[in-house]
Order: C-alpha cells, then sequence, then structure tokens
C-alpha cells in the first residue's frame, strides 16, 4: 500500500486543483493521500469527490500555522479534525488573516529594491486561494521575469532573513495541539528539521510536544537528510510517537517533490487511525469521514 501524507492544492500554495491533485496521485499509484492545505479545509469536498472517481483513499487534514515560545514557526499537520468547531475557527481566521494583511509591506519592499510588482500582481497570482502566502508573491515574481523559479525567489528574497520577508500571525503550537485534539483529530509536525536549525525542535521539545498531545512527526521528507531521518525515528520510536513520511508536493510549486517520493508505512498510518478515533471519541466532534469509508469516521 502507497501512503502519501502531505500535499498542497491551489487552495493554498500548490498549482493544482483538488481534483487534478486526486488524478495526479491515482496515476502516481498512491493508494492513500493525505491533504494538507496551508490552514484550510477548503478542498477537503472536491478532493472527496475526486477520490471516490479515483479510488483512492483520502485522509483529510491541514497544515496549521503555529509558533514555538521563542516566536518559531512551526507547520503541525492535523488529520481528521471538524474545522468547524468555535476555536479552530477562530484560530484559522486570525492566521488566514495574518497571510493577506502582509502582501503590502512585501511588495512595498520589493519595489524598493527595484521590482515592479503590485499587490494586484499577487492577487492574480494567488486567483481565489484561502491561503495566500509568500509562493504567490514568488510567482507574481516569476511571471515579471525578475526569478526563474519560485525557489529562486524564496532563496534571493523570501526567505526569513532576506529583505522581502515579512513575518506574520501564528497559533501557539500547543494551544493548536490542544484545539485540534477538542476538534477530535490528530497532530504531527510536519518536516521538524526541514529549513530549521535541528536544535530549535530537539528531542526534549518534541518530548514535551508529545506531552500536550503531539500524534506524531513526519520522519521522510525531503528537507531531512538520510542521518537526519535515522535520528528522527529514533526520537519517534522512543517517545512512542507515529512515524510518517510523505511528499510535500506542491504541484510545480516546489522542485523534488514529486508525489509518492517519501511513503508512510501501513502499520503507522493504522496507529494514527486509530489516535484520530480516539481523540473523536474522547471530544464527541463531528469529525470528518476517515480514508476507508467507516462510517465512525475512520
Ligand atoms: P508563507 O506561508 O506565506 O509564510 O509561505 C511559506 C510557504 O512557502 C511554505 O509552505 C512552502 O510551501 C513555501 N516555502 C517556504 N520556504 C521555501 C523555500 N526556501 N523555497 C521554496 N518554497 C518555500
Ligand atoms: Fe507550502
Ligand atoms: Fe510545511
Ligand atoms: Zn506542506
Amino acid at each position: 500500500m502507497r501512503i502519501d501524507l502531505h500535499t498542497h492544492t491551489d487552495v493554498s500554495d500548490g498549482t493544482t486543483s483538488p481534483t487534478q491533485l486526486v488524478r495526479d496521485a491515482a496515476a502516481a499509484g498512491l493508494d492513500v493521500l493525505g491533504l494538507t492545505d496551508h490552514d484550510t479545509a477548503r478542498g477537503w469536498d472536491e478532493a472527496a469527490a475526486a477520490a471516490r472517481e479515483e479510488g483512492v483513499a483520502l485522509v483529510r487534514g491541514m497544515e496549521l500555522s503555529t509558533r514555538l515560545d521563542d516566536g518559531r514557526g512551526v507547520h503541525l499537520l492535523a488529520y481528521l479534525p471538524d474545522p468547524t468547531t468555535p476555536g479552530m475557527v477562530a484560530e484559522l481566521e486570525h492566521v488566514l488573516g495574518g497571510r493577506g494583511g502582509r502582501v503590502p509591506e512585501m511588495v512595498a519592499r520589493l519595489n524598493e529594491h527595484g521590482m515592479a510588482i503590485t499587490v494586484e500582481d499577487v492577487a492574480h497570482q494567488a486567483g481565489d486561494t484561502a491561503a495566500l502566502g509568500r509562493p504567490h508573491v514568488a510567482d507574481a515574481l516569476v511571471a515579471a521575469g525578475y526569478v526563474a523559479h519560485r525557489d529562486d525567489a524564496f532563496a534571493d528574497w523570501l526567505m526569513a532573513g532576506k529583505p522581502a520577508y515579512v513575518g506574520r500571525y501564528a497559533a501557539p503550537i500547543t494551544r493548536m495541539i490542544g484545539l485540534v485534539e477538542e476538534a477530535g483529530g490528530v497532530t504531527v509536525i510536519a518536516h521538524p528539521w526541514g529549513r530549521h536549525d535541528p536544535s530549535s525542535l530537539p528531542a526534549a521539545a518534541l518530548a514535551e510536544l508529545r506531552d500536550a498531545g503531539l500524534g506524531g512527526i513526519e520522519v521522510d521528507h525531503q528537507d531531512h537528510t538520510p542521518d537526519q531521518r535515522r535520528e528522527l525515528r529514533a526520537i519517534a520510536d522512543d517517545l512512542d510517537l507515529v512515524r510518517t513520511g510523505s511528499s510535500d508536493h506542491h504541484g510545480e510549486g516546489k522542485r523534488d517533490h514529486d508525489l509518492g517520493c517519501n511513503l508512510t508505512e501501513p502499520a503507522q498510518l493504522e496507529r494514527l487511525l486509530a489516535r484520530a478515533a480516539a481523540a473523536a471519541a474522547r471530544s464527541g466532534a463531528t469529525v470528518p469521514p476517515g480514508p476507508f469509508g467507516d462510517p465512525s469516521g475512520r
């Protein structure tokens, strides 16, 4: 069974529609697909319809923008929560507001550096995305011919520390872990050592998050070296956290993140679903259906 638990569509910063993502997943030989757009569940229904047609099992998820106490950003995958609980709705609204609110400042800084793009150019690239972000600013730079690819826009201008980087609101991570649990879902830290200094999330910090209710960590990810994967795997096993693997596919938006390039073991998916089912039973939330069509939600 081929299981990829972390992917994006143009509902956030991927480049394909939910329907096309599911078709691409079927073509890539995936049996189970996790849809995890940034900070929104808006793609779930369209993807679910396509998944029924294609015979792909869909795990409804999101990748939530959170932060550690020191302010550093952490992406938190949430699987199978009810996204309509008041706590989740309030946090998601706050996060999505912060995403869009910083675009004028980013554009102004790029203008100062001689790149004549406008807020409208960014909006045009974003289309009707629910989760506006730096990738859409990057797309505007590509469209105007200032850089060749999104990745180059990040490397030269948009990464933290680069001239056009502007921070935004992210939810405190332990609060978000609790909200997802109350919403009947389970959480997994996305690429914990990807693009960060691993010291920002050492084993001790992961243990604390486990104690706060974290369900798993994404071990196999393109941003982790083989050594880091080995070390994260050992930490996950030691902390009794679920281990996942995934592509973090963004369509054409990210090089070297093809669907299925990393996979989750079936036994780990089973553990993940069992944890979600336990949270759903505890919370009484009206959770979405799970990947295998079980009417109890899993
Ligand atoms: P934002 O959510 O607006 O802060 O933008 C973050 C998103 O940009 C992430 O979800 C990635 O998809 C993408 N991203 C972050 N860093 C890079 C990078 N160095 N190169 C390419 N894409 C990146
Ligand atoms: Fe992204
Ligand atoms: Fe991420
Ligand atoms: Zn992602």
